[in-house]
């Protein structure tokens, strides 16, 4: 299975609009990072994971021309404005609908949203003969999207939630402040844990912060751990030189094998 971290960066990206890059280092291209997002291929099966504002660009990079299923991790706007794009990719997939994992939230969010990709009155002239449809998530629940297991998890984002995902060994946690003690069993065992990075220090209540991932990393010790949704206080160089051994910065275009 890859994984490859299609964005590493926090809502608003680095350099954020108006070409603000805040202590992050210009020149080390690790430092430029877009909207939060990963795909997962195991050969078979092949699983996009949030779909920001970056999106075309980021499956552009890689070549991407097609997925067989979306799941998203909550409604914000870095995760789900990607959307915009749906009625083209369903006009290019021959007819093949395309499942989208959601919880309740996110599903009425996107709907509110982009209302006319789903009006089932004009939703096809939208969208080719290929439809798109929801799958809706309850977690904790294991299911099984095409060759992928994956049990989901909640997480706390302040006042909303997020959900997390493991499949077989690696586990992402994306946008996460907190995690209620049912969800904890899931972040044991890990080769790779990716997961929420978004300052250098405590000043995103949603979100956590450099001290508090590595925390969560010596509590939960996977082998290795990935810090993601890195904002500008995030230089890539001199933070990482703060992180003990098995605590990295992830980076857009990072690949994790399994
Ligand atoms: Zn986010
Ligand atoms: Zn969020």
């Amino acid at each position: 299975m890859k994984i490859t971290i299609l964005g590493s960066g926090s809502a608003y990206g680095v350099p954020f609009a108006g070409g603000g890059w805040g202590a992050c280092d210009p020149k080390q291209p690790r430092n430029r990072r877009t909207t939060p997002s990963i795909f997962i291929d195991d050969g078979k099966t092949t699983l996009l994971v949030d779909m920001g504002p970056d999106f075309k660009e980021q499956i552009a990079r890689h070549n991407i021309s097609k997925f067989d299923a979306i799941f998203f991790t909550h409604p914000h706007a870095d995760h789900i404005a990607g959307m915009f794009h749906l009625p083209i990719l369903m006009y290019h997939r021959n007819g093949v609908n395309l499942p989208m994992y959601v919880d309740r939230a996110t599903r009425r969010d996107i709907e509110k949203v982009w209302w006319y990709m789903f009006d089932p009155s004009i939703a096809l002239e939208y969208t080719g003969t290929a439809r798109p449809f929801w799958r809706e998530m309850l977690p904790p629940e294991k299911m099984q999207i095409g060759t992928l297991d994956i049990q989901t998890f909640w997480q706390q984002h302040g006042r909303i939630k997020s959900v997390g995902l493991r499949v077989g060994n690696f586990a992402y946690s994306t946008d996460v402040n907190d995690f209620p003690p049912e969800s904890e069993e899931h972040l044991y065992g890990l080769d790779y844990w990716v997961v929420d990075c978004n300052c250098l220090t405590n000043t995103d209540k949603s979100h956590s912060y450099v001290e508090k991932s590595v925390a969560w990393a010596q509590k939960f010790k996977p082998k290795k751990t990935y810090l993601t949704h890195l904002d500008y206080t995030i230089d890539y160089d001199s933070v990482s030189k703060m992180l003990p051994a098995g605590v990295e910065l992830a980076y857009d275009g990072l690949t994790i094998e399994l």
